[in-house]
């Protein structure tokens, strides 16, 4: 279960994670909620840049790629769009290593583009709150 809060909200956002608060704003989800103990954890998002997305006939997609954090909602898009470019430039090549180092040419530039957007908005927003 992924709870999310304005940061400001330093009650909402503490750890170990405090059930009441939360079981006011959402009662219904109280059974789970008086359940999780000391269960909690408090994760910040976390972005991936890659040198190189292939090595020889091996190549990645997806967050192990390019992991951005979801403030554009695109990472699944990117890997999807990735995905199939890859299965279009191997069809376009006959040698494997050509058609990964053409696929990495012609995908990167713009998921690189959303990722920076995307951590640079989660930067923002963090400054915003006097985070840095
Ligand atoms: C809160 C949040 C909201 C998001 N909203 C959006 C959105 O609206 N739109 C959008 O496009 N994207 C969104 N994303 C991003 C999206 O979830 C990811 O970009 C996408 O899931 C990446 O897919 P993936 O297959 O590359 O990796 P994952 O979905 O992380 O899949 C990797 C899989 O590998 C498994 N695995 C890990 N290690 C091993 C191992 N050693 N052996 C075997 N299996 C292993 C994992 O269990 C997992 O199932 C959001 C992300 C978050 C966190």
């Amino acid at each position: 279960m992924a709870m999310m809060a304005p940061l400001e909200n330093v009650a909402a956002n503490a750890v170990p994670v405090q059930p009441d608060i939360w079981i006011k704003r959402f009662p219904q989800l109280e059974p789970v909620l008086s359940g999780l103990g000391d269960r909690g954890r408090y994760d910040v998002y976390e972005t991936t840049k890659l040198e190189t997305w292939s090595k020889g006939r091996v190549a990645i997609v997806g967050d192990s790629a390019h992991a951005m954090p979801p403030t554009l909602a695109q990472g699944a898009g990117c890997a999807m769009m990735n995905a199939l470019g890859l299965a279009v430039a191997l069809d376009e090549h006959e040698s494997v290593e050509e058609a990964l180092k053409h696929w990495e040419e012609r995908e990167r530039p713009l998921t690189d583009h959303t990722r920076r957007r995307a951590a640079g908005r989660h930067t923002a927003a963090g400054q915003r709150h006097g985070l840095g």
